[in-house]
């Protein structure tokens, strides 16, 4: 072991391994991985090393894809066979629901470029005879689906990297981690001491404890899981070939060929966590003993859906530990709140994810940027919130009973809630509403006032809450509606330095004292890192507001770029709350809370004001995302409750109505206008979305301004456009795929109904050339709704109010 390293990879596992080599690839030379007993001594070693392509998330399928294309370079690269088989697999659908969603699945594979196709119930039990076909409607074909030999594959990676220059260091565990004031690490091992500019926690089972000793508590923890391996069946034995995998979706199961006989794994609805902090120090490479009896509900269904099993003999009983976050992603990136300590743990499907952690993880070390939207496994989307060890028991378990159980668009799961509340929670609930999350917060997605029994089914079409939101949507086109703006992040900037930082961070100029803006925030590669609204309430005192749930992702970026004194950055998202309240009458209903004057003159579009509103001394912004005349009105925490009811008791005469964030966002589908994470995101860039035209080139230097200005020539390869489509009884819901001749040219962001306009809308990605010709296309454009392909037309401009008079009225 040298003195000092460039970075130290703790975890030999398939993870760590892969960051190590990807790394030396990057040509980083004094790097070290250091593992506590074996390669693979963790998860590694017993997984089933099955890999797929298919994600719910897009950018995470896309990032599978890159692991599964990396197996073959890095067997020719080290010499180390992998162990690779790739017959494909099939996912089963036997409920009509199902085969529903693997339809509109399929169509969002399209959009990703990932190969699938779909078969019926005769082509999957000629490919794969053990399947019985009872009650199968058919079925989706990965071809890339396969698995690989664990042990094999750990070691390509950590061959190849040595060769490129690293050092792995076996048998000797981490024991403590010290930051250094210059921002590096004094490493203690059990085998001597040593310093590194960098630490990448890789440590899967141990990984919450290697997060502790660095002073951090990560959201991931142990769970067990088992699968079985059988002796020869007879129908593998005749063949030379082997057969492609199943996933039995509806029974739980999920089936691999092992030699002639299979592996067959489950995901049991009554799951166990193993060592939830994490796993003891001298845990060996031994297993969990077998819990049948707990799985047997499950392993019923699956010798029924395979009935040669019954008879097959059981070769051998796997119940191994790995790790679950609440949302079952990996924890990948820069640990908010230290310096050059990385996550790279947390991960379920090592061997579909492992490489392109590496490869994430790498980007983000050498270059400062992941290389595009990782958000979806970024460790910066959880807050201290999820590490509570009964919000990860109960949101673990969730997820892991639900692994194959489908998710649907309107659906909003129990676990850990309600956890944070704003202070109107309760009187929300009495007026009706039903809630969702967001980073742990209560929010009201709609409300069904009088009707305490009224419950919504879960859908991949309308649903019958859709009236509840026409309502909602009515109310605030013709008197208000009132949102509760919890789900907002905001952060107060102040200092003498604050002009001067923040007209470096923001792509906009600053607005004057009064007055706010959008300001996109860009990173180095002009890529979007916020759609923030910018206020200034003192010549040195700034809010920005954003998304609640961004607050680690923001802050940390915040932090990474402060400069050493003038600036101090307060996080309010918890400490400020309030309301938006938009609609033609919402300018009365506010004089009635106000000696103010809050006419059009006094305080128009854009502009903030610190006044009195009933009790409360409050921040009014005039602006709104329903399209209508508008304020957001925002009080500290404890004044949130009093406001509601002042709000509420003074609209009654003016037929204001509470409303949800569907309503919210039908109301701004109307007006085309985008939000973070689905149209705005950090692989999108101004141009491509429309930000660009918030951004002040001519104001002097900021972060991505040359990248911006690179783009302003060359034009973007994408434009978002606002679609309308013929849809029937459903609308879309995000990564559709967009249609002209035949050919795939776009993709949507989001949907939904435009209530008061009685449209299908859209926002979607279209290749420029196509959308630059507006409603005049060369051939007639389609979407995928709920898999069916259904004909579309560009909007324009907005279809309501494009003028934005009633916004600016
Ligand atoms: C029964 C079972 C079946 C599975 N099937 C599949 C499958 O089919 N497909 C799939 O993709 N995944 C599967 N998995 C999951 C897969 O095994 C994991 O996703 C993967 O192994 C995680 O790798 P890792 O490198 O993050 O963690 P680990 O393999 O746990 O590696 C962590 C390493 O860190 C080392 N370490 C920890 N702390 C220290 C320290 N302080 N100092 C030095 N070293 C330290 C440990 O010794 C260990 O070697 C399965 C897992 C099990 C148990």
């Amino acid at each position: 072991m040298q003195s000092h390293y460039r970075v130290v990879v703790i975890g030999g596992g398939i993870v760590g391994t892969s960051v190590l080599y990807h790394l030396a690839r990057r040509g980083w030379a004094d790097i070290a991985l250091i593992e506590r007993a074996e390669l693979t001594a963790g998860s590694t070693w017993h997984a089933a090393a099955g890999f797929h392509a298919l994600n719910d998330d897009p950018n995470i399928a896309a990032l599978q894809a890159y692991t599964i294309r990396l197996y073959q370079e890095i067997e020719a690269e080290s010499g180390q066979n992998v162990g690779m088989h790739m017959p494909g697999g099939y996912s089963l659908a036997t409920s009509p629901a199902r085969w529903e969603w693997l339809k509109s699945e399929f169509a969002v594979y399209q959009t990703l470029g990932i190969e699938a196709r779909l078969a019926t119930p005769d082509e999957i039990v000629a490919d794969c005879p053990i399947v019985d076909p009872a009650g199968l409607l058919g079925g989706l074909f990965d071809p890339h689906e396969g698995a690989v030999d664990p042990h094999g594959t750990t070691h390509a990676f950590a061959i190849a990297a040595r060769r490129r220059g690293a050092e792995v260091i076996l048998r000797n565990r981490v024991v403590a981690l010290a930051q250094l004031p210059g921002g590096g690490w004094r490493i203690t091992t059990e085998h001597g001491t040593t310093t590194a500019e960098h630490v990448v926690n890789a440590g899967g089972l141990w990984a919450r404890r290697v997060g502790r000793m660095a002073g951090v508590d990560l959201p991931l923890t142990p769970m067990q899981h088992h699968y079985l391996i059988t002796a020869d069946l007879p129908e593998l034995v005749a063949r030379a070939d082997q057969m492609p995998c199943v996933t039995d979706l509806e029974g739980f199961t999920y089936l691999q060929q092992e030699r002639k006989g299979v592996i067959l794994g489950v995901y049991e609805r009554n799951p166990r966590h193993w060592h939830t902090e994490g796993a003891d120090w001298d845990y060996g490479m031994e297993l969990i003993p077998e819990d049948i009896d707990r799985i047997a509900p499950e392993l019923a269904i699956g010798f029924a859906r395979f009935p040669s099993l019954q008879d097959a003999g059981i070769r051998k009983w796997v119940n191994g530990a790995f790790t679950f976050t609440p949302d079952g992603n990996p924890l990948v990136g820069p640990v908010p709140g230290l310096r050059n300590f990385w996550a790279a743990c947390g991960c379920m499907s090592g061997f579909s994810q492992g490489g392109a952690i590496g490869l994430v993880l790498a980007n983000w070390i050498v270059d400062g940027d992941p290389g595009g939207d990782v958000f979806g496994m970024d460790v910066a989307r959880y807050g201290a919130f999820a590490s509570n060890d009964r919000y990860l028991r109960d949101t673990t378990a969730q997820f892991y009973a639900r692994r194959f159980v489908i998710a649907y668009p309107n659906e909003e799961l129990p676990a850990g809630r309600p956890l944070k509340t704003t202070p109107s929670y309760d009187a929300q609930q009495a007026a009706g509403a039903r809630f969702g999350v967001v980073w742990g917060m209560e929010t009201p997605q709609y409300y069904a006032p009088g009707e305490p029994g009224f419950v919504e089914t879960p859908s991949l079409r309308r649903s019958n809450a859709q009236r509840l939101i026409a309502a909602e949507v009515a109310a605030t086109r013709h008197a208000a509606g009132l949102l509760d703006t919890g789900v907002y992040g905001r952060y107060e900037v102040s200092g003498p330095g604050a002009e001067d930082w923040l007209e470096r961070l923001l792509a906009n100029r600053l607005p004057p004292l009064g007055r706010l803006r959008l300001a996109p925030m860009l990173s180095p590669a002009g890529r979007l890192m916020g759609d923030l609204t910018v206020t200034r309430l003192a010549p040195e005192r700034f809010w920005l507001v954003g998304s609640y749930y961004l607050q680690e992702w923001h802050l940390r970026w915040f932090r990474d770029h402060l400069p050493p004194v003038g600036v101090q950055i307060e996080n309010l998202s918890e400490s400020w709350l309030g309301f938006s309240l938009s609609g033609p009458r919402s300018r009365e209903i506010l004089a009635a809370l106000t000696r103010e004057d809050v006419s059009n003159a006094a305080l128009p579009f854009l502009a903030c004001r610190r006044m009195a509103v009933a009790l409360s001394d409050a921040v009014v912004a005039r602006l709104s995302l329903t399209g209508e005349l508008g304020y957001e009105i925002s009080v500290p925490a404890a004044q949130q409750r009093a406001l509601w009811g002042a709000l509420t008791d003074a609209g009654s005469a003016f037929g204001l109505k509470p409303i949800g964030m569907r309503a919210q966002d039908s109301l701004r589908l109307e007006k085309g206008y985008g939000v973070w994470s689905l149209e705005f995101t950090a692989s999108t860039t101004p141009a491509m979305c429309g930000l660009d035209r918030y951004i002040a080139f001519d104001k002097g230097d900021f972060i991505g301004r040359a990248a911006a200005l690179r783009e302003r020539e060359t034009g973007p390869a994408q434009r978002l456009v606002l679609l309308a489509i013929e849809a029937t009884d459903a609308d879309v819901t995000g990564y559709e795929p967009v249609w002209s001749a035949g050919r795939r040219v776009g993709y949507v962001t989001s949907g939904a109904y435009g209530h008061h306009l009685g449209l299908s809308l859209a926002l979607a990605y279209l290749d420029r050339p196509l959308a630059e010709r507006g409603a005049n296309q060369p051939a007639p454009l389609a979407v995928h709704v709920v898999g069916e392909q259904r004909p579309a037309r560009i909007l324009p401009e907005a279809p309501y109010d494009p003028r934005g008079e009633r916004l600016r009225g």
